[in-house]
């Protein structure tokens, strides 16, 4: 799961994170209310960033500075009327603007193929970390975190200099290495990133200073972990989920869209997996892995067509049920039930075996279903099918 900017932000200063404070406004008057107390209290510009679930947010127009209330208000009001990468922009973070002095990259990600936590460091900040790592691999340093020991105080001093940091920055440097492990950890997150890290300056009593800050966050939950954070649910942006993703999660259904035309509608996920690859040996490609999960019943069939049928590259459909506890004739049910409610006509071949096949049998045969025996069968008839429609519509 995504999580915005704002509230990736709170997860890091909870541990003890150099973040700038910042309100979030979803109108320009908010925007403008909220510039003036910062500016107020200090702040020479005030930043006003977008919020959306994409980078390239600075790119595209979405991050702005503003020397005055209306000035704020004016550009917030661009800013809440963009769209970012096909995204409208419904809300923007304000904040006291920053003088940096120099940007870096740090990230921290789960890697699955050490199994550890890895933090990245860039010298090359304020860049998207793809980009340098397409351009210049070499200019991205590593470090694994111990499993037990966690990220060791060398190992973040050896990230920093090779980045160039030293002096006075060192010091807080370790702490925000170990301020993303710890947020990691404590969030089940599989990735916290600050882009950028930044040298900024200050202006104190005793003439200028220059400290680390954490100017951009984003964290990336474990959405198999959320369970485990009840609290961290009410972080989910409605506002730019996609709306087959929240009725997926309402049905309990596992639903993954694909670039292909045959929808798939399968129980469990390793037949479902399975059911992909035939599809791919038949010469089709996938729409979609969709798993109804174990003992569906009829409106959670229904719901799964809909999803299936919601996505309009779909030109066939391939129902593949082998019934356990799911129940071939609940299943039929449902998809003659979802059939007598669909908007849009698409061929459809199933098969069911198992639990209640029989009966399932003749319930498809009655409502004059196209049915196979096999999964090979029901893949090159589904692919058949999709090509024909495909055909027809050319
Ligand atoms: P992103 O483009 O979506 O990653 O958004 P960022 O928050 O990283 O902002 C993009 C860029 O805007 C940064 O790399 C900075 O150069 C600049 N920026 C962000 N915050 C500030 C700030 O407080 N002060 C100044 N001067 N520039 C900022
Ligand atoms: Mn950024």
């Amino acid at each position: 799961m995504k999580i915005q900017e704002a509230d990736a932000k709170s997860l890091l200063a909870a541990q003890g994170l150099p973040v700038p404070p910042w309100a979030v406004a979803r109108t320009p008057a908010e925007a403008r209310a909220a510039a003036e107390r910062f500016l107020a209290h200090g702040a020479g510009r005030v930043v006003i960033k977008a919020q959306v679930l994409v980078g390239g947010r600075g790119k595209a127009g979405g991050v702005k500075l503003a020397g005055s209330p209306a000035e704020a208000e004016e550009v917030a009001g661009r800013i809440l009327g963009m769209e970012i990468k096909g995204i409208p922009v419904r809300k923007v973070l304000v904040g006291p603007a920053a003088v940096i002095v120099k940007e870096f990259y740090l990230g921290a990600i789960l890697d699955r193929a050490s199994r550890r936590i890895v933090l990245m460091a860039s010298a090359e900040g304020g860049v998207e970390i793809e980009e340098v790592a397409k351009a210049t691999p070499e200019a991205i340093h590593r470090v694994e975190a111990h499993p037990l020991l966690g990220l060791l105080d060398w190992q973040a001093r050896e990230l920093a200099f090779a980045v160039g940091l030293a002096g006075p920055h060192l010091r807080d440097f370790v702490k925000i290495a170990k301020g993303l492990v710890a947020t990691m950890r404590a969030n089940d997150a599989d990735l916290v990133e600050v882009n950028p890290l930044a040298i900024i300056r200050e202006s104190g009593p005793e003439g200028h200073v220059e400290r680390l800050a954490c100017l951009d966050a984003k964290v990336t939950l474990d959405d198999s972990a959320l369970p485990r954070h009840p609290d961290l649910e009410k972080l989910r942006d409605l506002d730019e989920e996609d709306p087959a993703d929240a009725e997926a999660r309402h049905y309990d259904i596992s639903f993954i869209h694909l670039d292909g035309s045959i929808g798939c509608m399968v129980n469990g996920a390793g037949l479902a997996m399975t059911t992909m690859d035939l599809v791919n040996r038949a010469g089709g490609a996938p729409a979609n892995f969709l798993d109804i999960g174990g003992g569906a019943k009829a409106d959670r069939v229904s719901a799964a067509m809909r999803l299936i049928l919601a996505d309009p590259k779909v030109r066939a459909i391939l129902v593949n049920i082998f019934g356990g506890i799911t129940r071939g004739d609940e299943v039929a049910r449902g998809l003659i039930d979802a059939r007598a409610r669909q908007e849009r006509e698409v061929p459809m071949v199933v098969r069911i075996v198992g639990t209640n096949a029989e009966e399932a049998a003749r319930l498809l045969r009655e409502a004059a279903f196209e049915t196979a025996a096999t999964l090979d069968e029901a893949a090159a008839k589904a692919v058949a099918a999709a090509g024909q429609a495909t055909g027809g519509a050319a």
